[in-house]
């Protein structure tokens, strides 16, 4: 069911955490915006050009996480689980302020945002929501990496592969519709990393906040959190949660049907500049009030239905 109206969130909520890349501690707001506004982040750590719009065309880089950077250089980095947050709840429109270069990464999921985010409610605005609706077929291809749509009129539904030669990950494959009512398999699940990548994505610079309190660790044949998985397919339910938190940075939700091999934030990013340069592979809409989900209880079959 899709929603016809535009969302944003009832009132301001703050997290506070750190970031998975730089380490550091960081505060980040989410306030309520009006109808139109999209999803803007603002770096409160600096007074001057400091908003970024999460948009496709402002990802600088998709090493390892999503960052999004405006014409003055300044960035935000690991977006991508927040963004994925503001999916599965609904929410259109929000000013992300920030006082940091890095969104904190919580518990390596989209968890803590989304449950904040439902205890404190949505509310429903008055202009209506627009739809990037696939229009043909589309694939995007890079070495062993594939990702394709089709047009599906109800839903954005993604259908992933994962193939990892470590036997703890194997061959792992899903497949979510986002329009479906519980999506907890999804934003629950952790971002992960073999043991053996450690020293090397350290050495880049990266995962210096990383920890077993925010990422699964997989050594050989072992997952190193005591805990273990949250569900059985994990790994491939955490790449689709990235892969939808990057779709939002299209600017609509996407109708369409994903087949992904392989896939990460980088060919997401190419894949939604190649699709979007061309007009002809997809049309903004508003959605016909019959496939709303307030329409479906509206209708009186349905109403019995419900009630018997
Ligand atoms: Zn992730």
């Amino acid at each position: 069911m899709l929603d016809l109206f535009q969302k944003t969130i009832s009132k301001q909520t703050e997290f506070k955490g750190i970031g998975l890349h730089n380490g550091l501690e960081s505060v980040i707001k989410i306030i309520p915006a009006d109808e139109n506004f999209g999803i803007v982040f603002k770096r409160t750590d600096l007074e001057l050009n400091n908003i970024v719009k999460a948009n496709f065309e402002n990802v600088s880089s998709a090493k390892l996480c999503t960052t999004i950077q405006n014409s003055f250089n300044i960035s935000i980095s690991t977006v991508e689980h927040l963004l994925a947050a503001l999916y599965i709840t609904g929410i259109d429109n929000a000013l992300i302020e920030i006082n940091a270069s890095e969104v904190p990464i919580m518990d390596g999921s989209s968890k803590e945002f989304v449950e904040t985010i439902l205890k404190i409610g949505v509310k429903k605005q008055n202009s209506k929501r627009k739809y990037l609706k696939i229009l043909k077929k589309f694939e995007f291809k890079e070495n062993e990496k594939f990702i394709s749509i089709e047009p599906n009129e109800n839903s954005l539904n993604v259908d992933f592969q994962l193939v990892y030669s470590n036997n703890v990950i194997g061959k792992q494959k899903n497949k979510i519709n986002f329009s479906d009512k519980d999506l907890s398999n999804v934003y629950t699940s952790r971002t992960f990393c073999l043991y053996e990548d450690i020293e090397q994505i350290r050495k880049i610079g990266l995962a210096k906040g990383g920890s077993l309190d925010n990422a699964i660790v997989i050594k050989d044949n072992e997952i190193l959190n005591s805990t273990g998985l949250r569900n059985n397919k994990e790994f491939v339910n955490h790449k689709i949660l990235d892969l939808a938190g990057d779709f939002l940075l299209s600017g609509s939700r996407i109708l369409g049907s994903v087949t992904c091999i392989q896939g990460g934030h980088s060919l997401s990013n190419l894949f939604l500049r190649t699709l979007l340069k061309d007009k002809s592979n997809y049309s903004i809409i508003e959605i016909e009030e019959s496939k709303t989900i307030e329409s479906y209880f509206k209708t009186p079959t349905n109403k019995l239905a419900v009630n018997a």
